[in-house]
C-alpha cells in the first residue's frame, strides 16, 4: 500500500488534483471532521491503486506557491523511507536467471560475472534465483560458475512466462531472504519482471545499465546507464531503500568463466494464493524469419540510412550471406521501413558484440554506437570520412556503399 496522505487541514477540496492523477485514483470526499470553514469537501486517494507518481503532490504544491494563503494547499504528503536506515540484515548479491522455453539464458552467467566482482568488493555471497517449473536442473550449471547459493522457487503457476505470478514469487523471496542487491537481465522479460518485483518489494530499480560497480565508501551500487536520449551516462544510487535493484544489458560483460562452488539449493515456496494471476498463457509464436538473430552473431552487416531504402538492403544480405553473418540495421533505416525491427542496433535496439561489425552509411550517432561499440573490429564504409563511426573503425572504407559492397562479395566469392 503506498504511503501517502492529504493533510486534512491544508486540503481545500479544490479539486485541482483529480484530473492530474494519471491511474484516476482521486476523488472528492466529504472531510472526516465535517466542513472546515467553506471548504465542504477533501481529496481521497485510494493507496491501493496509487503509484507514488507524485504527480498530484506537485499540483497542489504549484497552488500553494501560487496561494496567498501559505496554511492552504501543498497538502499531500508522500512518506519517503528514511535515508541511511538500518540495512544490516541486507546481504548478498543475487543475479536473476532467466529460463526461456527450457534453456537457460546465456544472460544467466553475464550477470554472475560481474555478481562475483560486486559480491568479491562487499565482502557478500553470490546467488542466483531460477523461478519457473522443472528449472532447478539449471542450478549445477550456476553453482559451476560462481553461485554459492541458488534459490529455486518452483511452482506450476510459474511454467510459461507471465510477469504477475513470476514477480509476485520473487518479491516473496526477497522479502523473505533480504538480499543486498538484485541483478536482472534486460531483456524483454526481464525488464517488466523487475519493474514489476521493485514495486512489490517496495524498493527501487534502476533499469538499463551497461556498467555496475560498488562505491567503496558507503557499499552503494553504482549503475550507470545512458540518459538524455544516450547523450550523457548517468549513475545512479538506491540510497533510502533495500534490495537496491538494477536490470543490465545482455552482453554487457562476457559470461562467467569456470569457478565451480559446491552445489547449495534453497528451494522457496511462496504462500499459498500469492502466484494468483489476472492473465492466462496463450501460447509463444516465434518469429520465423530464417535469419541469423544479430543478438548473438559473430559476424554482422549493418545498414543505415545511406543504404538509401529496402533494396539496398538486399545487397547487404548478400554480403552477410557470403560471409555467414546476421544483417543489423540503424534506427533510421528501422524507422524508414526497410527493415524491421528485430535489426536494430543501439540505445532502443539490441546490444551486440560481434566479432566483426561492417556498417555500411551509417554515421555512427551515439544511440547508435551505444549498441556496437564493444564490437572487436568495427569496418565502416561511408562517403563521409569525418563522420563518427568512421573515427571509431579499425578499418573506414572511404566510398559509395553501392561501389564497395559488391566489390567486396566478388572477391568472397571468388576469393583468387
Ligand atoms: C532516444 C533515442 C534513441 C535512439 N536509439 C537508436 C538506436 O537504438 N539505434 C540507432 O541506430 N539509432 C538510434 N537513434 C537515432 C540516432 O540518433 C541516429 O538518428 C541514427 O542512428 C542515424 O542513423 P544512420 O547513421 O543510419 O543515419 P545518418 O545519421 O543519416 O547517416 C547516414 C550515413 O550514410 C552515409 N551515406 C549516405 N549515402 C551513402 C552511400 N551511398 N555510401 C556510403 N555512405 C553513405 C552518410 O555519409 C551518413 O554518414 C536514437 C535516437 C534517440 C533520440
Ligand atoms: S489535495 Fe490539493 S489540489 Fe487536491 S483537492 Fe486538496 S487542495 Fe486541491
Ligand atoms: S501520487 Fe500519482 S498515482 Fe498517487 S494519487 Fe497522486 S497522482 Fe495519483
Amino acid at each position: 500500500m503506498a504511503n501517502i496522505r492529504v493533510q486534512e487541514n491544508r486540503c481545500t477540496g479544490c479539486g485541482q488534483c483529480v484530473p492530474v492523477c494519471p491511474v484516476k485514483c482521486i476523488t472528492l470526499g466529504p472531510r472526516p471532521g465535517g466542513p472546515k470553514g467553506p471548504f465542504e469537501k477533501m481529496a481521497v486517494i485510494d493507496t491501493a491503486a496509487c503509484t507514488l507518481c507524485k504527480a498530484c503532490v506537485s499540483a497542489c504544491r504549484a497552488l500553494g506557491e501560487k496561494s496567498c494563503n501559505k496554511d492552504l494547499f501543498s497538502a499531500i504528503e508522500i512518506q519517503e523511507a528514511a535515508a541511511g536506515g538500518d540495512f544490516s540484515a541486507y546481504r548478498g548479491v543475487w543475479c536473476v536467471a532467466e529460463t526461456r522455453r527450457g534453456q537457460l539464458s546465456p544472460t544467466a552467467l553475464e550477470l554472475l560475472n560481474i555478481g562475483a566482482k560486486l559480491a568479491a568488493a562487499l565482502k557478500e555471497p553470490l546467488c542466483a534465483v531460477l523461478a519457473g517449473h522443472g528449472v532447478e536442473k539449471f542450478a549445477a550449471e550456476l553453482a559451476e560458475h560462481g553461485a554459492e547459493q541458488v534459490y529455486v522457487i518452483d511452482a506450476p503457476e510459474l511454467k510459461d512466462y507471465l510477469d504477475e505470478p513470476h514477480a509476485a514469487a520473487l518479491a516473496a523471496l526477497i522479502n523473505a531472504k533480504k538480499p543486498n542487491k538484485v541483478i536482472f537481465p534486460a531483456t524483454t522479460m526481464g525488464r517488466t519482471l523487475s519493474a514489476r518485483a521493485a514495486i512489490l518489494a517496495n524498493t527501487g530499480l534502476t533499469a538499463d545499465a551497461t556498467e555496475l560497480d560498488v562505491d567503496a565508501a558507503t557499499g552503494l551500487l553504482r549503475v550507470t546507464r545512458p540518459t538524455f536520449g544516450g547523450n550523457l551516462m548517468a549513475t545512479i544510487t538506491c540510497r533510502k531503500t533495500r534490495p537496491e535493484m538494477c536490470s543490465l544489458r545482455p552482453l554487457t560483460y562476457p559470461k562467467a568463466e569456470k569457478n565451480p562452488k559446491p552445489l547449495a539449493v534453497e528451494r522457496f515456496t511462496p504462500e499459498a494464493g500469492a502466484l494468483a494471476c489476472k492473465s492466462s498463457y496463450a501460447g509463444f509464436v516465434s518469429e520465423e524469419s530464417g535469419e541469423l538473430d544479430i543478438g548473438g552473431a559473430e559476424v554482422i552487416v549493418a545498414g543505415g540510412r545511406g543504404v538509401g531504402g529496402p533494396e539496398g538492403f538486399k545487397l547487404l544480405h548478400e554480403l552477410a550471406q557470403a560471409l555467414g553473418a546476421a544483417v543489423g540495421a540503424s534506427r533510421a533505416a528501422v524507422d524508414s521501413g526497410w527493415v524491421p525491427y528485430r535489426h536494430q542496433v543501439g540505445l532502443t535496439g539490441k546490444t551486440v558484440k560481434p566479432k566483426l561489425y561492417i556498417a555500411c552509411g551509417i554515421s555512427g550517432q551515439v544511440q547508435h554506437m551505444a549498441g556496437m561499440s564493444s564490437s572487436d573490429i568495427i569496418v565502416a564504409i561511408n562517403k563521409d570520412p569525418d563522420c563518427p563511426l568512421m573515427k571509431q573503425a579499425a578499418y573506414a572504407i572511404e566510398g559509395d556503399l553501392y561501389e564497395v559492397v559488391p566489390e567486396l562479395i566478388k572477391t568472397l566469392k571468388n576469393p583468387s
